[in-house]
């Protein structure tokens, strides 16, 4: 079955070459193949599933949309369902951003809303240049691929959308000025302060400057909330709207419900995907009134705002509000943080353990080889890997993700159980010493 399958998809196929399963079943948190072995997983749809597979509140969501026949595709049409949706989503937006926000339905994927983002800061500007991060990851369509650091999936395209600018990102594990800890971020935001103030630079008068809280595929690196204050303080007073991308960050995966708020900022353009269709495809831009300048019919698409995403997308915001999900988040998150803190202490190989919430990375070092100058050892692909396929035989689905693919990224549904990270954690730690061994 999955040779034949195999053999007729695409070579750009990806997760199934590290992860060589076909899944019959899932359930919460679970996962269950075609003979039956369960796994716990903690990929989730890259951080798409909040409340896990088929949760009682999303399945009756869906039901009941189509018990009661209730309109399945109505292009932009209006629909009570679309006024509840939207109602939901911008009461759960920080206020002084919801007063002024206009919302625009994009297509399905996360990389559709972030083409519709930087289409309308170019038009709302009429400026070229876009500010991007090193590592960052937006989606894997033209713009979005663009703004993107993953050099692979750029290396054949002769002829990316032009003027995009990768500053460095504040990962003070690998301080791109090889400094580390807290210095990584001053240094970068007065790095970018600088280059933004230098004509000299070619940047000074960008469209935008995109980035994501906590870098996801990049390799669950949080940025540090001072230097998303000057992010936020550097474009505001060059009036350079500021986008930040929060397809895998939003709806309380990283203990807020949105990751911005640990730093207490506002975007000017905020793009969400993943969560906000409750498993289903869906994906916005939300963005301040000032930058409303489409003319009518300037961003369509005919799969946008598809009506049961919003009805599994609102149960899902509902039910995350109404049990506190980003509170318990953050206690889950430190929990299994503390696990592989302890793992760290003793397994060498494990060279960094970071994130925000249940969006966690632990980096993966190759100790045998020499430090850099600030003693970080080189990244550890091959052990990842195999640290990634202990995970499987064990019943653990883990993504691999990081610059250097050797991060494994803990993705895990909001609604896991203190008992489950647990067992998540004791599962990891036996992988690891297997693999090490
Ligand atoms: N932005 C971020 C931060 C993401 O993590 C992703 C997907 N991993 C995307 C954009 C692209 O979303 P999609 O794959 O749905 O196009």
């Amino acid at each position: 079955f999955l040779r034949s399958q195999a053999a007729r998809e695409s070579n750009a196929r990806s997760y199934p070459r590290r992860i060589p399963i076909a899944i019959g079943e899932a359930e919460g948190i679970h996962v269950k193949d075609m003979d039956g072995k369960v796994y716990y997983d903690c990929l989730s749809g890259a951080g798409t599933l909040a409340l896990g597979h088929n949760h009682p509140v999303v399945v009756a969501a869906i039901k009941s949309m189509l018990d009661n026949k209730r309109p399945l595709h109505t292009l932009d049409l209006t629909t009570p369902l679309k006024e509840q949706f939207v109602d939901e989503l911008f009461a759960s937006l920080p206020e002084e951003f919801a007063k002024n926000a206009r919302i625009q339905f994009c297509g399905p994927t996360g990389g559709d809303a972030i083409e519709a983002a930087i289409k309308l800061v170019k038009t709302a500007t009429g400026r070229r240049s876009i500010l991007s991060f090193q590592g960052g990851y937006h989606g894997s369509t033209h713009a979005a691929m663009s703004l993107s650091g993953t050099l692979g999936q750029k290396e054949k395209i002769n002829g990316l959308v032009p003027d995009v600018h990768f500053l460095p990102y504040p990962y003070a594990y690998r301080c791109p000025f090889g400094k580390g800890g807290e210095e990584t971020h001053r240094i970068s935001s007065a790095y970018i302060e600088k280059l933004l103030s230098d004509p000299e630079s070619g940047i000074v008068s960008p469209c935008g400057m995109i980035l994501e809280a906590v870098q996801g595929e990049g390799g669950s690196i949080p940025a540090p909330v001072e230097w998303l204050r000057e992010m936020r303080r550097i474009t505001q007073e060059r009036d350079i709207p500021l986008i930040i991308d929060e397809v895998q960050t939003g709806l309380g995966r990283t203990g807020k419900m949105f990751a911005f708020e640990h730093a207490g900022i506002i975007p000017d353009v905020l793009v969400l995907s993943k969560a906000i269709g409750g498993s289903l495809p869906l994906s916005v831009v939300i963005y301040h009134q000032k930058y409303d300048v489409w003319k009518p019919g300037a961003h369509i698409g005919t799969f946008r705002g598809n009506q049961l995403a919003m009805a599994a997308g609102l149960a899902t915001l509902q039910y995350i509000k109404e049990n506190e999900i980003p509170s318990k988040v953050e206690q889950l998150g430190s929990r299994l943080a503390s696990h592989l803190l302890a793992l760290k202490q003793d397994v060498g190989y494990i060279g960094d353990v970071r994130g925000r919430g249940l969006m966690i990375g632990v980096e993966v070092v190759n100790i045998r080889e020499k430090p850099d100058a600030i003693g970080t050892f080189p990244a550890y692909p091959q052990l990842a890997s195999r640290i990634q396929r202990e995970c499987l035989e064990r019943g653990l689905i883990l993504e691999v993700g990081g610059r250097h693919s050797a991060v494994m990224r803990f993705l895990p549904p909001l609604i896991v159980t203190e008992q489950q990270i647990d067992e998540i954690a004791c599962i990891f730690s036996e992988a690891v010493h297997a693999a090490c061994t």
